[in-house]
């Protein structure tokens, strides 16, 4: 049989992203209309994020399906030795994100994103976000160029369409201001819902457009994985959806809209606090999260472990990684690689087995030491941090629940009903948006089309695939990671570290 794929110019896509959404919320009364999308579509039961885990290094992965090693936000917070002096970067910061593009000569990130392949063939990405500033601009960071319309939930500045934020204003108001800390952001998943419906899509069509509610991210970090507010800021941005899904059952399915429904990362519970600072101390090493005059250590806050070294000579780095992996705090433990396995410092991976080599990675890159206990909410995953409360929700390192990310693809392109089983990952949806567009994805996607999920394409021979588990350790310390690779694309499921027998 002769495979034929139609890609007719009318194809829209429409992608609706669940900011740090742990796949195993999903079900039939917390979210009853991502549940009807699955009824309609493909799950993806094996879907991954990038590592590490931070929402400003898989967003820029979902809109250029390329890792961090190669877009180059390597986190939320980077370190930029390239610039002289060295130039700590904060990507929350969106004007900061625009001015880094334009003075890199529009080379921020290493590799085109999903806007600007789109305006190569002279379409449009339309980008509605109530995430950090600095996220809604990456979604699409060159959009003020490009002329596509970006709208934020919550911040005006952002609007790279002065006439689109007037006839928003006039139709449904200015955009919400952010709620207080711990109190569900509801008004701009709304906001955003209804500038989608009444304006964006009947006036604009275009044909990628991102929708990205911010929740339940924002509620799991002051309230806790699964605690009331948070479950009820993600009925709130479900039933937004249930919004969207009731125009595309209604009209948008019949005008060959296809929906993909996200998330950038799970969440899990801290039950235990670190302090990096002092053990890196007792080796010798004067900390601060912030680059100094006396600092020989920069250890960036959040949940990514990220150590920047000011002398990273291997002797600096081999002794701060033997003080930290005999602390019970320290999971997974990453740095240059003395080969494609190793890092240069005994008991670490390189960097590049989990797709994060660059040159602004930091010296250390490790995960905090999580299990898979319960947490107060009854989900599985509990992780040490350095910086947030006992009890609260986090992301960044290398736990399964982590990385696991909802994936899920509807419309007359793709099977419906139906779980596939495929290791897949956040890298996977730009090369597989532009392959229902009749687009050919550039070389620089790590990721692949997901030709599981068609109901179209023919079924193909399945791609290989291939798990392996590789450990590594001292005699105090042993840490395991799992690794899948199908076909040219390689997924990192998660790690972990113990105390060596
Ligand atoms: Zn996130």
């Amino acid at each position: 049989m002769k495979a034929s794929v139609t890609h007719p110019a009318t194809r829209r896509v429409i992608l609706v992203s669940f900011d740090g959404l742990r796949p195993d919320l999903i079900n039939a009364t917390a979210t009853p209309h991502l549940h009807r999308l699955q009824r309609q579509g493909v799950t993806l039961g094996r879907n991954v994020t990038v590592y590490p885990s931070e929402t400003r290094a898989a967003m820029p992965s979902l809109v250029t399906g390329a890792s961090p090693g190669r877009h180059g936000m390597v986190g939320n917070q980077y370190l930029d030795r390239a610039a002289v002096p060295s130039r700590y970067v904060d990507t929350a910061d969106d004007q900061l994100v625009e001015t880094l593009d334009t003075l890199s000569g529009g080379r921020l990130m290493g590799v085109p994103s999903l806007g600007e392949v789109l305006a190569a063939q002279g379409k449009t990405l339309a980008v509605l976000a109530s995430n950090s500033a600095g996220t809604t601009r990456l979604f699409n960071h060159k959009a003020r160029t490009l002329g596509h319309p970006t709208i934020s939930g919550h911040f005006a500045r952002l609007a790279t369409s002065r006439s689109l934020l007037e006839a928003l204003n006039a139709r449904i108001g200015p955009p919400p201001a952010p709620p207080p800390a711990g109190t569900p952001d509801l008004a701009a998943q709304s906001y955003l819902t209804a500038a989608l419906l009444d304006i964006v899509w009947p006036q604009l069509r275009p044909d990628v457009t991102i929708l990205s509610f911010g929740e339940p991210d924002s509620s799991s970090h002051y309230c806790g994985t699964a605690e009331v507010r948070t479950l009820e800021a993600l009925a709130w941005a479900d039933q937004q959806f249930g919004r969207v899904l009731d125009w595309w059952e209604a009209e948008g399915r019949r005008q060959d809209v296809h929906i993909i429904a996200v998330s950038d990362h799970g969440h899990v519970s801290v039950h235990a606090q670190a302090d990096v600072h002092q053990v890196l101390r007792d080796a010798g090493f004067r900390c601060d999260s912030a680059s100094g005059q006396d600092v020989d250590a920069i250890v960036v806050p959040g949940q990514v472990g990220a150590i920047y070294l000011a002398d990273p000579s291997e002797l600096k780095i081999l002794r701060a990684v033997a003080a930290m992996t005999k602390a019970p705090w320290c999971g997974p433990i990453f740095t240059a690689g003395r080969n494609d396995i190793e890092g240069i410092a005994p008991g670490s991976f390189a960097r590049q087995l989990v797709m994060a080599d660059h040159a602004r990675s930091s010296d250390i890159l490790f995960s905090y030491r999580a299990d898979s206990e319960v947490d107060p909410f009854g989900l599985i995953g509990r992780t040490w941090s350095n910086d947030a409360p006992i009890g609260l929700g986090v992301h960044g390192g290398l736990h399964h629940k982590e990385m696991a990310a909802v994936g899920i693809l509807a419309g007359t392109a793709f099977r419906s009903g139906s779980l596939s089983e495929v290791p897949s990952g956040i890298c996977d949806i730009a090369p597989t948006i532009l392959h229902l567009l009749g687009i050919v994805a550039p070389s620089q996607m790590d990721g692949r089309v997901l030709n599981e999920t068609f109901a179209t394409l023919p079924r193909a021979a399945p791609a290989s695939v291939v798990e392996t588990v590789y450990e590594a350790g001292s005699s105090t310390y042993h840490q395991v990671l799992r690794r899948i690779q199908v076909g040219a694309a390689a997924y990192i499921e998660g790690g972990f570290a113990e105390n060596a027998a």
